[in-house]
């Protein structure tokens, strides 16, 4: 049978700088086996090659070309969508901003002239102040579309957890009273960019990553099979109770990438 692979990243291949034991190794073992696999994060804030540049410093071998962030989703939302003209308001870093040049945006900022914006589009942003909800907000409540890369409220951060582009989101849907268009995990969105980037049919596919909320959930519901990982959010002390908490139930459960591996032969 033929398998291909969606892989989170943070939780299932490193934590932060730290790589998780069995991710290299793993990484190898889809690359002998030639199976196809996209890196697939939620997080807005880095470029495909930092993505890339910081699995390499982890140990694990990456090329831009196998990275699908949130923002590229974002973009590709906004293109099939048929924006209205080229300039977007966003809210948000680096991964982006040049998501939407390299998508033939003009990302333009809350100091831009008034006029018409074709979206407002938001990631995490850690320089988020008041003008820049002002800005989103009146944009969006004069009919701009608002797109959110992701929709993850708490990050895991030196052992503690910052807030993530979700808790920014709930600021300008409560300002602006309009709920956003969610891209990341979860959501079928970028579910539907990173099947179609694979080339298989859903049930070919295995989501693998260590949170039943958005890799477990986004995958069940695109119809790809699904394995949690042990060794970031969920971890074996907490499944069950998460488990139950959710709803979210995996076809497998694996303390490690390598017995998922071991388990396809
Ligand atoms: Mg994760």
């Amino acid at each position: 049978m033929r398998h291909g692979f969606l892989l989170d990243l943070d939780g299932t291949l490193y934590h932060g700088d730290r790589p998780i034991p069995y991710a290299a190794e793993f990484i190898r073992w889809l690359r002998e086996k030639g199976y196809p696999f996209l890196y697939v994060t939620n997080n807005s804030s880095r470029t495909p090659e930092q993505v890339a540049a910081h699995l390499i410093k982890t140990g694990i071998e990456a090329k831009p070309e196998e990275v699908l962030t949130s923002s590229q989703a974002a973009v590709m939302y906004l293109q099939e969508t048929g924006a209205r003209n080229g300039r977007v308001l966003y809210i948000g870093e680096e991964g982006l901003r040049t998501a939407l040049k390299d998508g033939g945006f003009e990302p333009v900022t809350e100091d831009a002239p008034v006029g018409t914006v074709a979206a407002v589009v938001q990631g995490i942003d850690r320089a988020f102040h008041y003008g820049k909800l002002l800005a989103a907000v009146r944009y969006i409540r004069g009919g701009a579309p608002y797109i959110l890369t992701n929709p993850d409220h708490l990050l895991p951060w030196n052992g503690g957890l910052m807030p993530g582009a979700g808790s920014i989101a709930a600021s300008i849907e409560r300002a602006s009273e309009t709920p956003p268009i969610v891209i990341g995990k979860p959501s079928p969105i970028i579910m539907r960019y990173a099947v179609a980037k694979l080339g298989l049919a859903p049930g070919e596919i295995w989501t693998v990553g260590d949170n039943l909320n958005t890799d477990i959930r986004g995958g069940a519901d695109a119809g790809c099979r699904t394995a949690l990982v042990l060794t970031g959010l969920a971890n074996a002390a907490n499944v069950d109770e998460q488990m139950a908490r959710t709803g979210v139930r995996p076809e497998r459960i694996c303390t490690h990438l390598m017995e998922l591996a071991e388990s396809l032969g």
